[in-house]
């Protein structure tokens, strides 16, 4: 394989926050057992031996670590994952790593070490802290921002490349542009905004937090307008889906699997090594196997790889005349859901924003290509 790209949760679910909207703890109660437990060395050294033996020559490996809270596996567990790869990697492949964190167990010597080994942190902070603190409580129910907000300053003054993500909730979508500067002002340049999910059991749209699509098109929007004056003013700030739309527009490979619309790109590994095909679908009925069991590529030949990808590729009827298809390529597999047809939940969000912001995605991509044609 050219490129393998594990998302590995070694603390399982365990987690010492208690995120009112958090989908992994949903996601995990309908398992057999919600926790697979924090992972161990031989399953570490189980995973790094099947990545390296599936990588090619030269090719390229990801471990990205997500949770629960993957810092509660403890930093040892990661100098030492980090140390067996240096000495498995003999097929000399490219390794990156990155950590999603909520942040509450980062001090100095985690900051370190996260900096020394280049991994791309994403720290979760939902733009604003009135909105942060609502949702994001950790175990006695008390808000977390400030506690979050000083990790991030320890994070900075290492060197640690930080990438700020923010769960769009329904209160968070009401003000786009003042998360956005919020998340400026702290110093931060990229950023990511993901749509924040139901509980899966659910109805779409029940809870005090769920996001609409009417909602999400607002929020796009807007958020738009900032970020495009910010790059009209020569201040270009990252913000992940749309760099995305950029990328698309200047006829790159789509950054993520839902701008590409399509899954398949990433193992997920539980804490008991434990494999599933994405981090949205880590129930009992999307088991792909365990690492050190058949080889990776084989993964998705057959039993649940094989749905999944036959899912994956059942696109909304309606996608195929859109304009924008191009860009949007559908989204993502857990966003769209069957009434007469399969359609996607944000569709309506994505055919706003594009209606709306399409020109200036068009122009930002022929100034992007004529900069890199002039280089
Ligand atoms: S905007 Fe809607 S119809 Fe168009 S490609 Fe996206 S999901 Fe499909
Ligand atoms: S379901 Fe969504 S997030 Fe998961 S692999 Fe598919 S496109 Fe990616």
């Amino acid at each position: 394989m050219k490129f393998v790209n594990f998302l590995i949760k070694p603390a399982s679910s365990l987690c010492n926050m208690r995120c009112r909207y958090c989908f992994y703890a949903d996601e995990a109660a309908l398992r057999e057992a919600a926790s697979a437990g924090v992972m161990s060395g031989g399953t570490a050294e189980a995973l790094l031996r099947a990545a390296f033996e599936a990588v090619d020559e030269g090719g390229a490996v990801s471990f990205a670590f997500q949770g629960g809270e993957p810092t509660l596996a403890g930093l040892d567990f990661f100098r030492g994952f980090a140390a067996r790869a240096e000495a498995l990697n003999r097929k000399r492949a490219r390794v990156s790593y990155a950590i999603q964190t909520n942040g509450l167990a980062i001090d100095a010597d985690w900051a370190a070490f996260l900096a020394e080994r280049r991994f791309l942190v994403g720290l979760s902070l939902d733009g604003d802290k009135a909105v942060h603190d609502e949702f994001r409580v950790d175990a006695a129910g008390r808000g977390t921002w400030n506690r979050v907000t000083r990790s991030l300053a320890l994070l900075q003054r290492a060197g640690a490349e930080v990438n700020a993500l923010c769960v769009v909730t329904r209160r968070c979508a009401r003000m786009a542009q003042r998360a956005y500067n919020n998340l400026k002002r702290l110093g931060l340049r990229h950023m990511q905004f993901i749509a924040c999910l139901d509980p899966l059991e659910a109805g779409r749209g029940g809870e005090a937090y769920s996001l609409t699509p009417e909602l999400y098109g607002e929020f796009l929007c807007s958020l738009f307008d900032a970020w495009y004056r910010d790059w009209k003013s020569g201040n270009y700030v990252s913000v992940r889906l749309f760099d995305d739309y950029v990328h698309l527009a200047m006829g790159f490979p789509a950054g993520t699997c839902a701008t590409a619309g399509a899954c398949g790109g990433c193992f997920v590994a539980e804490g008991d090594g434990t494999l599933y095909p994405c981090d949205f679908y880590c129930l009992d009925e999307w088991r792909l196997g365990h690492v050190g069991g058949a080889p990776l590529e084989s993964l998705w030949l057959d039993g649940a790889g094989r749905r999944f990808l036959e899912n994956s590729s059942r696109r909304p009827a309606e996608c195929e005349s859109c304009r924008w298809r191009r860009l949007c390529n559908g989204g993502c597999q857990r966003d769209r859901y069957v009434s007469d047809g399969v359609h996607n939940y944000y569709c309506e969000a994505f055919k706003r924003l594009f209606d709306y912001a399409g020109g200036r995605i068009a122009e930002i991509a022929a100034a992007e290509r004529r900069y890199l044609a002039g280089r």
